[in-house]
């Protein structure tokens, strides 16, 4: 899901204006800044392309959740409601407001299992976070009566899913909050950053004053602003989304070879015996980011795995033993391993991951590779790549 692929001279324009006035920094200055507002630039224009009211830019996408929750008011002791596979990023923004992961199980949407979030609601649950791994998206439709029945805020967690659709809508504007990354390997890159996306009024200017120290951004007299409560520093440069507003204006063009050279991957591996593909939720279109897919045993997809790496076939992913996006590599969370006190709610509500049974999980992760799809590949090399990856899982 590469931008990096595509960096040009529109990025190197955008981030010109930027140098030339020397104005690094999103709020100020005006008089020094030509009229270069480039983070403002983007909101405007992601807000209008993820139809929403309101788009808030921050430092990257671990802190785009970090403020999405902090503007949904959650804080010590809520618990936030998030998937057995996902990135690391999940927890860590939960637990950097003090408040409590509950980990659930994943089903063959390789994302949240609605009747397993159901089942792990308590009075001190707060919000659910479906994270849209790899693509597509969690049964979303699903997620949103639970939350409207039990009055939780649904928080979609869309950093590999930018530009997937459910039911009309953007992926990441269906929850009440939508969360993005622009980190160097996203579909689209800032280099380093983030987004947060809501139609919700109060949560957008909560999250506009919370991501700058609580400034309220009232009046042009940086010094003068008052601080309605406490905030933090999440913000974005101006560099940064200077790049990000070249790579906007090149999503859809992605999405487009994406899903070009997906569709020839896909068809290839579809007539082997044994593969089946990932389930993505009526109503849902992926973004094509990666093409996911099961073999019939663990074993299988084991030796698998091996043999399309040994075959040169790079960014296949197994990440079942992989130690960024799934609950068995993450031995510091198991052992809540920190470096200062965590703090007592964390403690006591936080399930003791090392007992909980998550063989749901362990069934799909433990049969699941995932091929990223490169925009950069030729009609040849998707070819090469499907004939081989057809050879190799044909023969085990
Ligand atoms: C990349 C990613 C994040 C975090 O983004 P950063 O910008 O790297 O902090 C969060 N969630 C998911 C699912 C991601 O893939």
């Amino acid at each position: 899901m590469p931008g990096f692929e595509i960096f040009g001279a529109e990025e190197r324009k955008q981030v010109n204006d930027v140098l030339e006035t020397g104005v690094l920094m999103r709020y100020g200055f005006d008089g020094m800044r030509n009229n270069h507002w480039k983070a403002k630039e983007f909101e405007i224009a992601f807000a209008k392309r993820m139809d929403v009211a309101h788009c808030q830019l921050v430092s990257s996408g671990t802190a785009a959740l970090t403020v999405a929750l902090a503007s949904a008011g959650i804080g010590a002791g809520d618990e936030v409601i998030m998937p057995t596979f996902t990135f690391v990023a999940s927890f860590e923004s939960i637990l950097a407001l003090g408040a409590v992961p509950i980990l659930v199980d994943i089903d063959d949407t390789l994302t949240l299992d609605p009747k397993a979030v159901e089942a792990a609601i308590t009075s001190k649950t707060k919000c659910v976070m479906p994270v849209h791994m790899c693509g597509s998206m969690a049964d979303l439709r699903a997620l949103k009566a639970i939350c409207d029945k039990h009055n939780l805020i649904l928080l979609e967690d869309a950093c590999q899913a930018l530009g997937g659709i459910y039911e009309g809508k953007p992926l990441g504007s269906y929850g009440d909050l939508g969360c993005f990354s622009f980190d160097y390997v996203k579909t689209i890159t800032c280099g380093e950053g983030g987004a947060v996306i809501t139609n919700n009024e109060k949560f957008a200017l909560n999250a506009d004053h919370y991501q700058d120290h609580g400034h309220d951004h009232v009046g042009n007299d940086r010094g003068a602003e008052t601080h309605p409560f406490l905030g933090y520093n999440f913000r974005i440069s101006e560099l940064n989304a200077a790049v990000g507003l070249a790579q906007l204006d090149k999503l859809d063009g992605i999405l487009k070879t994406q899903k070009e050279n997906y569709t020839m991957l896909r068809e290839a591996l579809e007539t082997i015996d044994g593969v089946t593909f990932r389930r993505v939720p009526e109503g849902g279109e992926e973004n094509h980011s990666f093409l996911n897919f099961f073999l019939p045993t663990e074993e299988i997809t084991k030796k698998a795995h091996k043999a399309l790496l040994e075959a040169g076939v790079d960014a296949c992913f197994y990440w079942y033993t992989n130690n960024w996006h799934y609950i068995n590599g993450w031995e510091h969370l198991r052992k809540l391993k920190s470096l200062g006190n965590i703090s007592s709610e964390v403690k006591n509500q936080m399930q003791d991951l090392n007992k909980t049974d998550f063989s749901k999980s362990d069934a799909v992760m433990g049969r699941t590779i995932s091929s990223l799809i490169k925009i950069g590949w030729t009609e040849k090399q998707v070819n090469e790549r499907a004939a081989i990856m057809k050879r190799i899982l044909s023969s085990i």
